[in-house]
């Protein structure tokens, strides 16, 4: 296809009917509609700090409180955000019946559609969690495939590791630190007008880490496990590897302008794929995109989930 992106829902369907190999990108778009702020664009909370002064190694190297008091807030604010109507039916996907219905031309129908997230809220891996649980169609190792198909690539506000042991750890209480708790402390050390000290920021073991020096328990200073600026996101070799053999991608809230993410799509045309783009208005990678639907993404995403079914059931 050539020239500006099509809308025609129905020919997106026919198409997908066909589909061998699925794949989703989806960016900060994707979690509007559940409160969290986008990075870039009219409202971008780079808009008013410098990203290298509060997330970066640099940054944390430097000052690990500043970082912690600009992160902690954010990550509350995703522990208190819901999954909207777009991550439900995604994840949705991570059934086979759901898979068998709409994406009958599956290659592979045991496996989930690879799904790569821009966004560290945690909100798509929730959606799965909440589709899972309870699932009886599933047995644990499908489940786990399921999660294996789910690709955070900036990591997560829920996984931290220890610079110490280097445990990987997975925390979903809050505060992580009685002195995060405190908004005024927080926004003073982000202004760079008090400095929390060391021992008071999130440690391996736990607030009430009492000296032991166990892997996973040993007292060493956390970091959130999420991408900082300045470093690489995980997994994009085997990622780029995938990605040769998706046929149709469907992009989701995204402004395509974080790289590598943004190399996602111009793959999946070189190898003769099919790009459609779900995004709030025009994106840089609508150039390439066969398909664009510009509206909320829990309105456009959902809409064509809906009509995939209404078709199939003809
Ligand atoms: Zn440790």
């Amino acid at each position: 296809m050539s020239g500006a992106p099509s809308s025609d829902l129905d020919a997106l369907c026919e198409i997908l009917a066909r589909c061998k190999c699925l794949g989703i990108s989806t960016g900060a778009g994707l979690s509007a509609a559940s409160g969290i702020q986008t990075y870039r664009g009219a409202d971008g909370q780079w808009n008013n700090i410098d990203p290298m002064s509060v997330a970066s190694l640099e940054a944390f190297t430097a000052n690990p409180g500043k970082v912690w008091a600009f992160f902690h807030p954010k990550r509350d604010k995703c522990i208190r955000a819901q999954p909207n109507a777009a991550h439900n039916v995604l994840a949705s996907l991570s059934l086979p019946s759901v898979r068998k219905e709409l994406l009958p031309g599956l290659s592979d129908p045991e496996k989930p559609p690879l799904y790569v997230t821009q966004n560290f809220d945690g909100l798509c891996r929730r959606a799965l969690d909440a589709t899972l649980e309870g699932n009886t169609e599933l047995d644990n190792d499908e489940k786990a495939t399921a999660h294996g198909r789910l690709i955070e690539m900036h990591g997560s506000c829920y996984r931290f590791l220890c610079l110490q042991c280097k445990a990987l750890k997975t925390l979903t209480h809050t505060p992580l630190a009685t002195v995060l708790a405190d908004e005024a402390t927080t926004k003073r050390a982000i202004a760079d007008e008090l400095t929390i000290p060391v021992e008071q920021l999130p440690r391996c073991g736990g607030e009430e880490w009492a000296g032991s020096n166990r892997h996973g328990r040993c007292g060493g200073p956390l970091r959130p496990a999420i991408t900082w600026f300045g470093e690489v996101p995980e997994g994009q070799g085997e990622l780029v590897r995938v990605l040769t053999k998706v046929d149709v991608l469907l992009v989701i809230g995204t402004t395509s302008l974080v790289h590598p993410a943004a190399s996602y799509a111009a793959t999946v045309k070189k190898n003769g794929g099919v790009v459609v783009v779900f995004n709030l208005g025009q994106t840089k990678s609508d150039e390439v995109a066969d398909f664009a639907f510009y509206g909320p993404c829990e309105e456009t995403v959902p809409r064509l989930f809906e009509r995939l079914r209404e078709l199939n059931k003809k």
